[in-house]
């Protein structure tokens, strides 16, 4: 068994664990395996040990693996920062978008999405932790701009995302995931249910799931430690 096979069968007993520690349904909650700097071969073995859902950060490196990767059952999901002049290859080469933050975003891959593919699935990435500086909408902007969904046909509205401080204090990394899941409950409606619960990361997924994670996005745990970012690649992550 290959390194990648082995971790990500140790990442999917711990998902099991902490479902039924928490009394939650394994069956929903979902692994994105985030594979940015890790090249195509890297993803070709998950691949083959059954995964299916890939993270990336970084827009030029995706995009190759994605090439390279075509045809492989590969479902992409955007996970890092967008920049306004780059959305276009997001919304013609990715399955799902994890990190909306802007209004201007989301019209952009909105327009931009062709129109051979279903909607762009995407998730409104909110800071729940003031500090922390790493991109997101506060709560109110996130309300604001789910009342602009019905403006917005080619995208598909699924949840929300948060990327909290790290803190290695299991309490400290459940209040963050738990606000998540009030905020959620605070804005979800009928016509929007916001399912998608993406938190969760290596280090701190049992806590994700106690607070109702529905996506774990889990890099070093299946992959191994990363080494620096591309260099070749300007997009932030
Ligand atoms: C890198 C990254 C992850 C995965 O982090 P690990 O600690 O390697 O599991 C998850 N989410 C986002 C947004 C990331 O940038």
């Amino acid at each position: 068994m290959s390194d990648i096979t082995q971790r990500l069968d140790q990442v999917r007993e711990r998902i099991r664990a902490a479902a039924a520690q928490f009394n939650r349904d394994p069956a929903a909650i979902g692994l994105l395996a985030v594979s940015k700097t890790r090249p195509a071969g890297d993803i070709r073995q998950a691949l083959e040990a059954g995964q299916r859902r890939f993270g990336e950060n970084y827009l030029q490196e995706a995009l190759t693996k994605i090439g390279q990767l075509h045809g492989s059952g590969a479902e992409w999901h955007f996970i890092g920062r967008i920049q306004g002049n780059k959305t276009r290859p997001i919304a013609e080469h990715f399955d799902w978008v994890h990190s909306i933050d802007r209004e201007k975003h989301a019209r952009r891959l909105n327009d931009q999405r062709p129109g051979g593919l279903p909607p762009l699935n995407i998730c409104l990435q909110v800071r729940i932790d003031q500090e922390e500086s790493k991109g997101g909408l506060d709560p109110d902007q996130a309300a604001a701009l789910i009342a602009l969904m019905p403006e917005l046909p080619r995208l598909r509205l699924r949840g929300l995302m948060t990327l909290p401080a790290p803190s290695d204090d299991p309490r400290i990394q459940r209040r963050a995931f738990r606000a998540l899941r009030e905020l959620r409950d605070r804005l979800a409606s009928t016509t929007l249910p916001l399912t998608t619960l993406s938190m969760g990361m290596s280090e701190d997924l049992e806590s994700a799931i106690a607070e109702g994670s529905t996506l774990v996005r889990v890099g070093t745990a299946i992959f191994g430690p990363r080494q620096a970012r591309p260099a070749n690649d300007t997009t932030q992550p």
